[in-house]
């Protein structure tokens, strides 16, 4: 039970999207039609996969079995990889699926079971060779999978990965371990500064959640190099505190921060008005080959996907937008195709974003990778809470 009713929570990635940019964390919070992304869905698919693999149900069959575990993998990681597209293709703004993208995820969750046989003093074993027996060991020391931490005010939120103890030579605990299984790009040498505050975050959550527990460490757990890299930090409860009470949800935008980083894969620029400024003044490139716009419809042929688009300038940091006289042509097909032909079979006809547009010399190309919405710069939160 928690002692105050709190409006708004604090996780690591809505830390880390608030410190990036405020207004992003501000329009993540609008319930803005949500855009699926190949590499989180292989993501998800991998961590649910880890997560049922340390939950089957193994306890009447015969310690010696072997030869089970690769066809046990196969079938909970196709399952997963299904669940993952149904969601991917019903999520309302998405890119095509790819489905050969699933061995990159079989790779992932082969290296996500290699650091946790090493982690179980098993070390790298043939899958073929991994009895039941030894299974049964494995998952004796995954305390937690999945589990969600809540502080006690219900200001702090996480999710953990795994809880898993912590073996000394002897297969002693000496402790417990948070493990965040990572599927992204590896870091050279030690983890970047927001990935180890949020492996901290964990360790110091679960601390303060639970009475008794013994020594804690954090660890990321990255599947492409099968690697481990620890969390080194003093406690971080006191900063996301700080931060919590900046993330509460006004009725106004809260401040946007444009710059490249922040804005190169930020999903919700249909609604910000500010990235736009941005551009006119110089603070985001123009001239990436992949690029959005704010345009207006000067000619269109939906048989062959011709059309004339007229950039709009910015006016202010409204959103307002006025003709330019910059016009270019483009090839619209695919999915962004269907977009632009459902966006005029509604009788739109105001400015719109271009999302994600090839650039191949003065001509555009738009597909599957594009996004073709209104331009809706919101500047009143819609929720009603
Ligand atoms: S487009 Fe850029 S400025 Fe706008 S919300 Fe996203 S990150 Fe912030």
């Amino acid at each position: 039970m928690h002692k105050t009713a709190v409006t708004h929570q604090l996780s690591p990635s809505s830390w880390s999207r608030f410190e990036e940019c405020p207004r992003k964390y501000w329009l993540s919070r609008q319930r803005l039609p949500r855009k699926a992304s190949m590499p989180a869905s292989l993501g998800n698919a991998v961590h649910n996969s880890v997560e049922d693999i340390c939950n089957l149900d193994v306890t009447d069959r015969e310690d010696s079995e072997v030869g089970w575990l690769s066809k046990s993998m196969k079938e909970i990681l196709d399952r997963n990889w299904e669940k993952e597209k149904q969601i991917f293709l019903s999520t309302p703004r998405h890119p095509s699926w790819k489905p050969q993208q699933i061995s990159k995820a079989r790779q992932g969750f082969v290296g996500a079971l290699n650091i946790l046989f090493s982690r179980s003093n098993h070390g790298k074993k043939k899958f073929s060779e991994v009895s039941i027996g030894n299974w049964k060991q494995i998952q004796s020391i995954v305390l937690l999978n999945e589990g969600k931490l809540i502080s006690e005010d219900g200001k702090l939120i996480g999710r953990l990965d795994l809880l898993v103890d912590d073996l000394d030579e002897d297969g002693e605990s000496k402790g417990w371990i948070v493990a965040d299984l990572k599927t992204g790009k590896p870091p050279k040498d030690i983890l970047n500064e927001r990935v180890n505050r949020q492996l901290l975050f964990y360790r110091d959550l679960l601390k303060v959640t639970t009475p008794n527990h013994p020594k804690v460490s954090a660890e990321g757990w990255y599947s492409a190099n099968q690697e481990i890299y620890p969390a080194e930090g003093e406690s971080v409860l006191e900063d996301a505190i700080v931060a919590w009470a900046g993330m509460k949800l006004t009725l106004e935008p809260l401040q946007a921060t444009p710059n490249s980083q922040s804005c190169g894969f930020c999903e919700f620029k249909a609604w910000c008005p500010t990235w736009w400024v941005a551009r006119r003044d110089g603070i985001l490139s123009d001239s990436t080959t992949f690029r959005d716009e704010v345009v207006k419809l000067i000619r269109f042929d939906d048989i062959s996907g011709v059309a004339l688009f007229e950039r709009m300038s910015a006016i202010e940091d409204k959103g307002e937008v006025a003709e330019s006289n910059v016009q270019f042509g483009a090839f619209i097909k695919d999915q962004a195709l269907k977009q632009i032909t459902h966006l005029l079979s509604t009788g739109y006809d105001g400015p719109m974003f271009l999302g994600s547009i090839r650039a191949d010399g003065k001509v555009m190309h738009l597909g599957d990778w594009s996004e073709i919405l209104k331009w809706s710069p919101l500047l009143k939160s819609i929720r009603e809470d």
